[in-house]
């Protein structure tokens, strides 16, 4: 069972892209144009209108503005099963600030996005395994905000770094990082609401901090086949991406330019890293950034990733829009 759904997974790295509704606070102006178009008898086809001229995209995938959570997490739930079968996956929101990253990933009280729809998945799953799989399910959330890495299950936000494994295996591994077992759900559900609360808390001295950093949630799943004791380790990293408009265009100084460029050079080299992956090309650039770097095992080959870029549909964002679906269409 587990097998075909598996099969049915249309290659290994998906590009989805969600189009936000518009919503009331978000015309300024009034009556502001939507450009943005999705095709009810396509669902991999999106248009949009820039200066009087239609440009047509296709991903995998478009979900259009009215959208459910469940719908969005539809496409992911597959993924999540392929990670307790011994994948590693990463789920990665692209976009601009403002477009829904957060919705899609982390979601409302009333709405949960994909991350807990995701941890509910996969216990489900565990349960529904539990007379011939034994699992233990790990967790691990920093942010990297500025090419640092902060842990977001420690109190002060240690900063961390990355390392080679000294045990000669040329894996990678975070010295001091936070790794919480998490038991079920319900202990899942608070552990995801402390790392969203030190995200906050370490923000508060930076304006639109968590616009500008990777936040990022690690799961381990350890598997024993309880019939011969053999063993497989899956891992999900859920993603959501700092902001991706280019704010180096628009005459940032300093400190704002840094994180800026750092912004920029993660995101640029994430693309190129899929980019890459997609090509079957050798070389793999992952030590360009920290968070392809941290990433690097479970972006490999033989791994399975999903991107959803993020929109918004109205015409003020136009050229924000075009550059996340060229972004899109880079790494499709
Ligand atoms: P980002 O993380 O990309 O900056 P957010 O996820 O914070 O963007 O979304 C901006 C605002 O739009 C939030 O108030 C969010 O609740 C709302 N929003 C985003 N996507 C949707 C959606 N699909 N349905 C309803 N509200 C949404
Ligand atoms: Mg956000």
């Amino acid at each position: 069972k587990y097998h075909e759904q598996l099969v049915e997974l249309k290659g290994n790295i998906r590009v989805l892209c969600r189009v936000k509704p518009v919503l009331k606070e978000d015309q300024q102006e009034e009556g502001q144009a939507v450009v943005v178009t999705t095709d009810p008898n396509n669902e991999s086809a999106l248009s949009v209108i820039n200066k009087g001229k239609a440009r047509a995209f296709e991903l995998d995938k478009v979900f259009h503005p009215q959208a459910t959570q469940e719908e969005v997490f539809q496409e992911i739930g597959p993924l999540v099963t392929s990670c307790i079968d011994g994948y590693h996956v990463c789920i990665f929101a692209y976009g601009q600030t403002g477009s829904g990253k957060t919705y899609t990933m982390e979601g409302s009280v009333e709405n949960p996005g994909i991350n807990q729809r995701a941890l509910k998945h996969l216990f489900n799953e565990i349960e529904e395994r539990k007379d011939m799989w034994s699992y233990t399910v790990n967790v691990s959330s920093v942010e990297i905000y500025n090419e640092l890495l902060r842990d977001l299950l420690s109190k002060d936000g240690e900063k961390l770094d990355i390392k080679i494994n000294p045990d000669g295996t040329g894996q990678l591994h975070v010295p001091g990082l936070r790794v919480t077992e998490v038991k079920g759900f319900q202990h899942i559900k608070k552990v995801l609401a402390k790392a969203r609360r030190n995200r906050i808390t370490f923000g508060t001295k930076m304006n639109q901090h968590s616009s500008r950093s990777h936040a990022l949630l690690c799961i381990t799943v350890h598997g024993t086949d309880l019939a011969n004791g053999s063993k497989t380790t899956g891992k999900l990293n859920l993603v959501d991406l700092a902001g991706s408009e280019r704010v180096w265009k628009s005459g940032a100084e300093g400190e704002r330019l840094k994180e800026a460029q750092n912004i920029n050079r993660s995101l640029l080299a994430l693309g190129d890293v899929i980019q890459a992956l997609r090509g079957n090309q050798t070389h793999i650039p992952f030590r360009n950034s920290r968070l392809t770097y941290l990433l690097q095992d479970s972006l490999g080959k033989g791994n399975k990733t999903a991107m959803v870029v993020q929109v918004s549909a109205l015409e003020s964002n136009v050229g924000e829009t075009l550059c996340s679906l060229k972004f899109a269409q880079k790494v499709c």
